[in-house]
């Protein structure tokens, strides 16, 4: 049996999450049109009957501004290492940017010499809203830039057996073939998870994500990076998870008008959870808990 690590990588909002979820088939990492919604390194782990995947999906490499940015970026660049292979994501719509640049640098510069692992696969995600001619453009502008990268550090092997796959998360075209390609790729060997598990998140770790998922679709463009999420009672039936912001001015949007926000979220949440749950959501405002290291650690960032 083929089995092993992948890392996705990429800028944030390229559709990391998403693919992950796709390759996986289950929802196992939140999604939003929001950069920087990934704040944990997440596995899914895809079961077939010849290979078993672990996925790693990662927060976006940028360049961070906050104590938790750094964090994300940290985890983002720590997740390359260790791994079987690297799949770097694109966005079909979007020129390739200092940003992709980074990313599949970083990649290329993750196997530490010719013929070891990690290889890399260069995804390019969002073709289902690119036209023929743009996808064409981004693929080969992926490979270009590979090249580039490869003979600048005067290391042509980093850009052997890379291959370019173009990719929809969100339909799934393509990806039954990069699925292919990583199987390939992979070492024979025992599997690193039981039959069935498809995600190594915490029960409790999952509904602080599916809260913080509910409400990045719910507040205004500000808010979403000020919001942290995290379970801090767990007593079957009762979950009781709490909503951190910085200010009380975001605390009011986050309840919404006679609490109707909130409920929402909750009712969204619940829907996804087992029957019988009893969700009880906290609001508290923690000025700056982006800049605390005190809270980050709390957070598990
Ligand atoms: P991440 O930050 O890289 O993990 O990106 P997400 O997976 O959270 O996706 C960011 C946004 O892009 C979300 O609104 C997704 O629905 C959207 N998205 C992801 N993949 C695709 C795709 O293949 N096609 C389209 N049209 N949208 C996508
Ligand atoms: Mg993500």
């Amino acid at each position: 049996m083929r089995t092993g690590f992948v890392t996705v990588a990429g800028r944030p909002n390229v559709g990391k999450s998403s693919l992950v979820n796709r390759m996986v088939g289950t929802k196992v990492t939140i999604t939003s049109p929001r950069p920087n919604t990934t704040r944990h390194r997440i596995r899914g782990v895809l079961h077939r009957p010849d290979a078993q995947v672990v996925f790693v999906d990662t927060p976006g490499l940028h360049r961070p501004r906050t104590a938790l940015g750094r964090r994300l970026n940290d985890a983002a660049a720590a997740s390359l290492d260790d791994v079987e292979l690297v799949v770097a994501l694109v966005d079909a719509t979007a020129a390739i940017g200092p940003g992709d640049r980074l990313v599949l640098q970083r990649a290329l510069g993750a196997a530490p010499g010719p013929g070891e692992p990690p290889g890399v696969l260069v995804a390019v995600n969002k073709i289902d809203r690119a036209g023929r001619g743009q996808v064409l453009e981004r693929l080969a502008s992926a490979a270009a830039t590979v090249e580039e990268l490869a003979g600048e550090a005067g290391e042509t092997w980093r850009q052997e057996g890379v291959e370019y796959f173009p990719v929809s998360a969100l339909t799934g075209t393509g990806v039954d073939e990069l699925v292919r390609a990583v199987v390939a790729r992979l070492p024979d060997g025992p599997p690193y998870y039981p039959e069935g598990v498809v995600s190594d998140t915490p029960e409790a770790l999952q509904v602080a994500e599916l809260v913080r998922e509910q409400l990045l679709r719910r507040v205004r463009e500000e808010l979403p990076h000020s919001i942290a999420c995290r379970v801090t009672e767990w007593e079957w039936p009762l979950v009781r998870c709490e909503i951190l912001v910085e200010r009380a001015s975001q605390k009011a949007i986050v309840i919404g008008a006679g609490g109707e926000v909130l409920k929402a979220v909750g009712a969204a949440v619940r829907a996804q959870l087992d029957p019988g749950v009893y969700l009880d959501l906290v609001v508290r405002v923690e000025k700056h808990w982006q800049q605390r290291h005190d809270v980050l650690d709390r957070l598990g960032y």
